[in-house]
């Protein structure tokens, strides 16, 4: 028996309080008080299991987050590199609100993800400049090689872009036309001697390109033994049947070695 601590009456020791005067009595106190405790214990350890939860996973999405941007940097892949920064982005939020230290693999994965990002689009960028210059030079040639007469500037223009219609590789390096002969002009045809062009895995070629002029000047014959058909035609016309101008490419046009489309 406990006495109460305001009138004196006797309690029952597991009494919360009073039944004459209404006091709380110190065992309810106590009771209170250990309850708070356990409560908060509880609590504390609830958070702290939480946070370590949340920090495995952060340090996971961190990880696929750099894996996934590496490979979006390595394959050019937009959407892939994309991606990464975003899972990279999210595990430095959630760094963030649990209050952890972001791990390293995140920060990673930003920078890689960012410069992955910029990397694709600087390619597109170019390739569409690229194609633009392209068509540009070609709507170029086309006014040029409408015109009635022909330089031979434009002549080895007009067999260039043949050749890159033909598929011949165009970088400079491999693929570079050089035409060292002259140019001879009779009305509307005309001849090219000595248009040289490397064919990849073969041996320098030269050629003679033989010209037509319809609507523009157009290359009619890739010549390998440097006369041209329609030329042969027109010296021997007076006693054989002429050719008519837009003939097919002869044969020799076709002896040289074919690209492989790519
Ligand atoms: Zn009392």
């Amino acid at each position: 028996m406990v006495p109460c601590q305001r009138c004196g009456a006797t309690l029952d020791p597991s009494a919360r309080s009073c039944p004459y005067c209404g006091t709380t009595t110190a065992h309810a106190y106590a009771l209170d008080q250990q309850r708070e405790a356990q409560a908060f214990h509880a609590q504390q350890h609830a958070q702290a299991s939480a946070r370590a939860r949340a920090e495995q996973e952060i340090v996971k999405q961190a990880r696929i987050g750099l894996i996934v941007t590496a490979l979006g940097f390595f394959i050019c892949c937009l959407p892939v590199s994309m991606a990464g920064l975003a899972l990279s982005v999210r595990a430095k939020m959630n760094a963030r609100r649990y209050q952890l230290i972001a791990p390293p693999t995140s920060t990673l994965g930003l920078v890689l993800g960012i410069f992955g990002t910029l990397a694709v689009m600087a390619l597109w960028v170019n390739y569409i400049f690229f194609v633009e210059s392209k068509e540009e030079r070609r709507a170029e040639l086309d006014r040029r090689a409408a015109m009635l007469s022909l330089t031979k500037e434009t002549a080895c223009e007009i067999v260039k872009e043949r050749l890159e219609d033909e598929g011949y590789k165009t970088d400079p390096n491999v693929f570079s036309p050089t035409c060292n002969g002259a140019l001879e002009r009779r009305s509307d045809r005309a001849t090219l001697e000595g248009v040289s062009f490397d064919i990849p895995g073969k041996q320098k070629v030269t050629i003679t390109a033989c010209f037509a002029r319809g609507q523009r000047w157009e290359v009619v014959e890739l010549s390998e033994d440097g006369t041209c058909g329609l030329a042969r035609a027109d010296a021997g016309a007076k006693v054989a049947e002429p050719v008519p101008v837009d003939a097919a490419p002869s044969a020799s046009a076709r002896s040289i070695p074919r690209p492989k489309r790519r």
